[in-house]
């Protein structure tokens, strides 16, 4: 029995050309698996416009939201109003995207009503989650139209997890029997399920979500609990790239990537793949594959088990941003690092990712890099509450600065491979904060206004190396 889990990126789904391109996809995929499953992300930028809402309904700002809602209806109407779909199909489209809008509506307003209360985490988690019930149900009329048994279908109903709202994480095995008893029935009968992404719930039934990106996670989490053969994240780029062609001029894409090396690089701040997704694939070693939906031609990225005898490369660079704190004193920073990752969960529900540490008798640095799943403006949320909360440190001498952290990602970078001198050789005199090893990735801590012209430098010397 092959199974192939795909999940379709905002872009995708969120225009008539891209939903021509998923549709045409589905449709060849389905000839060659015994078993498909989707899974969705909401229309592109329809995830950020629903927290915008949850936030103006925070401040009862009941005219802000509401705005926010009709935007979404019009936005959804136009594109259902596009797509070739029988009569039938598109009025239940169109109530469906009225049923749903009503829902949200009545949970902005339930957060309006409180104003000033703390608000229920499971009550934003629900608002920000509507973006991908309106686009699983889009996906599946237009399957159903095009002869393929395309159901929508919500993870809430499938995905179990934590009760850490906003960034949640799955329970696999509990996620697996919901599988079994609802999923595999409907696979059974080559129904083809189009499956919300970064939504689930918890044991007791209240919705969560994933973080930001989370529909990457929902697929693997899918893949795993379903035994599938491989998953595939179609995109709007070719596949992982050798740095974010949105910073970097000429990157090309990777062939092939190590789990290590995809997990790293995500986790150092590329948007193509959500950091939490890659470790349930590397454990049950599900192939995971990364490929232009505009370029259904084009091989993509695979990303699997690395070869014992793979050779040391350079493969690409990423930058995201950290918190850097320094002192005028070495010692233990267990009190810091705790007191950051409580006031950062605090403000964004995720913990600090990688923390990189370096000090003397006389000096100390201490970084804290901030995941992309946190959302935009964890880091400076994070600052802001630091301010208050820092002197009450027993050493409360520490000095802020947002700084930015520039990752290489290789094969054999780990332990300071030979591959190291390469990489500070190429920097230029850039001064590098802290330096950090991976086991295949070397971090340069720098300061923030020298970020861009080191991924530069640094993306230079990969495509020369290449
Ligand atoms: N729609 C969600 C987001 O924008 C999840 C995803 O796109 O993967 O974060
Ligand atoms: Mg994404």
């Amino acid at each position: 029995m092959s199974t192939l889990v795909m999940k379709f990126g905002g872009t995708s789904v969120g225009m008539t050309t891209g939903l021509t391109q998923v549709l045409s996809i589905v449709l060849h995929e389905a000839e060659r698996w015994d078993q498909l499953l989707l899974v969705v992300s909401a229309l592109e930028g329809v995830t950020d416009a629903l927290i915008e809402a949850s936030h103006l309904a925070q401040l009862s700002n009941r005219r802000g939201y509401r705005r926010i809602a009709a935007t979404l209806r019009t936005r959804h109407l136009a594109l259902i109003e596009q797509l070739p779909l029988g009569p039938t199909e598109r009025v239940s489209l169109q109530a469906d995207v009225d049923r749903l809008l009503f829902d949200m509506l009545d949970l902005c307003q339930s957060l309006a009503d409180r104003h000033g209360e703390k608000p229920n985490p499971e009550v934003i988690d629900s608002i920000i989650g509507t973006g991908e019930r309106l686009s699983s149900r889009i996906v599946a009329a237009l399957l159903r139209q095009n002869g393929l048994r395309g159901v929508a279908i919500d993870a809430t109903d499938l995905i179990v997890t934590d009760n850490v709202y906003s960034n949640a994480t799955p329970n696999l095995e509990l996620t697996r029997e919901r599988i079994n008893e609802l999923l595999a029935p409907m696979l059974e009968r080559k129904i083809i399920p189009v499956i919300t992404g970064f939504i689930a719930s918890t044991v007791t039934g209240k919705p969560t979500t994933l973080g930001r990106g989370g529909s990457d996670y929902t697929a693997s989490v899918l893949a795993v609990c379903t035994d599938a053969a491989e998953v595939w994240i179609w995109a709007d780029v070719d596949g992982i790239m050798t740095s974010d062609p949105r910073e970097v001029s000429d990157t090309q894409v990777i062939p092939l990537m190590s789990y290590d090396e995809a997990a790293e690089l995500a986790s150092f701040g590329a948007r193509i793949l959500h950091a939490r997704m890659i470790g349930p694939l590397k454990r049950r070693r599900v192939p995971l594959r990364i490929r232009n939906v505009f370029k259904p031609q084009a091989a993509g990225t695979l990303v699997t088990a690395q070869p014992d005898n793979a050779a040391p490369s350079l493969k690409a660079v990423t930058s995201t941003r950290g918190l850097g704190l320094t002192a005028p004193h070495g010692g233990p920073i267990h009190q810091l690092a705790a007191l950051v990752d409580e006031t950062l969960f605090g403000v964004s529900g995720t913990h600090a990712g990688v923390t990189i540490a370096g000090q003397s008798s006389s000096h100390s640095f201490v970084c804290f890099v901030i995941s992309t799943s946190a959302g935009s403006d964890a880091l400076h949320n994070l600052q802001v509450a630091l301010e208050e909360r820092l002197p009450a440190l027993p050493e409360n001498d520490w000095t802020m600065m947002p700084v930015a952290v520039i990752t290489v990602i290789g094969t054999r970078l780990d332990s300071l491979h030979s591959l190291t001198p390469g990489v500070l050789n190429a920097l230029d005199g850039i001064r590098v904060l802290a330096l950090a090893p991976g086991r295949s990735s070397l971090t340069l801590v720098v300061e923030p206004q020298r970020g861009e012209h080191t991924l530069r430098l640094l993306h230079q010397l990969i495509l020369n190396s290449g």
